[in-house]
């Protein structure tokens, strides 16, 4: 469990300035979806969160810590992107513990893990199986059984249903939002997609080139979007 605050926060890359301004407080357990057009910075701000991206300017807190020189692999943050790129040759159960034994976890704490996550995600009877014989939308539960099983207190999401069919995304946007609630570990999800958006968040963060525009719940947005912009992109009829 973790909240997570940006204060004033900016990004550049060489001479291009891709985040300013950026103050936002998440607190614990709550579910933030970040939307915005292609290229708004979306991705680089969660890339920041994680540490695989460096801040230019300002603080990012977790839990009241300063992080911005702390490597990823200490800030106890799981990431689940578009492209979730499984090991083809290995078992869904070993795809599950692989990074927890690279990390140094004991056989039987994965083992148990991997057990834990496995039934939260229905995954049980698939465990033996290569990512090959599986659906899309079972191996997008592997890939969210690789985040769950870090036990992290933050979860990232990069647009991770935006290669799967609609129906699909309806169902698995159901049920990541019902595994969040579960689990409660505070949660920034990306999407570019607003009815995702508007379906899933406790609060939504809507930003444009390089700035958060309004953030709010889907219903302040809804009822009151602060720009044209905001408006448009929420599809209220303002
Ligand atoms: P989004 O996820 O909202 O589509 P990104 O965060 O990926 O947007 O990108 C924001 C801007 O930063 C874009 O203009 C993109 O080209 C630029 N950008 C992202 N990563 C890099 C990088 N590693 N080097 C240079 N520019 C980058
Ligand atoms: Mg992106």
């Amino acid at each position: 469990m973790a909240n997570l605050a940006f204060r004033n926060v900016a990004k550049t890359f060489g001479d291009q300035r891709v985040l300013s301004d950026i103050n936002l407080e998440i607190m614990d357990g709550e579910f933030t979806v970040l939307v915005g057009p292609s290229g708004c910075g979306k991705s680089t701000l969660l890339r920041m969160i994680a540490g695989l991206e460096t801040v230019s300017h300002g603080d990012i807190v977790i839990n009241g810590r300063r992080v911005n020189g702390l490597q990823p692999k200490s800030r106890n943050i799981a990431m689940v992107f578009q492209n979730y790129a499984l090991y083809p040759h290995m078992s869904v159960r070993r795809n599950m513990g692989f990074g927890l034994r690279m990390l140094g976890y004991s056989r039987a704490d994965t083992d148990r893990r991997i057990t834990d996550a496995a039934r939260l995600l229905g995954l049980e009877a698939l465990l033996d199986r290569k990512p090959g014989a599986l659906s899309g939308g079972q191996r997008q539960r592997v890939a969210m059984g690789r985040a769950i099983v870090r036990e992290p207190d933050v979860f990232l999401f990069d647009e991770p249903l935006s290669n799967l069919d609609a129906q699909l995304r309806t169902q698995l946007r159901t049920e990541i939002r019902a595994l969040q609630t579960k689990l409660g570990v505070t949660s920034v999800y990306v999407t570019h997609d607003q009815v995702e958006a508007m379906t899933m968040a406790d609060r939504i963060v809507v930003m444009r080139a390089g700035r958060i525009e309004q953030a709010g719940s889907p219903l302040e947005l809804f009822d009151a979007p602060a720009t044209r912009f905001v408006a448009g992109f929420i599809g209220s009829p303002s």
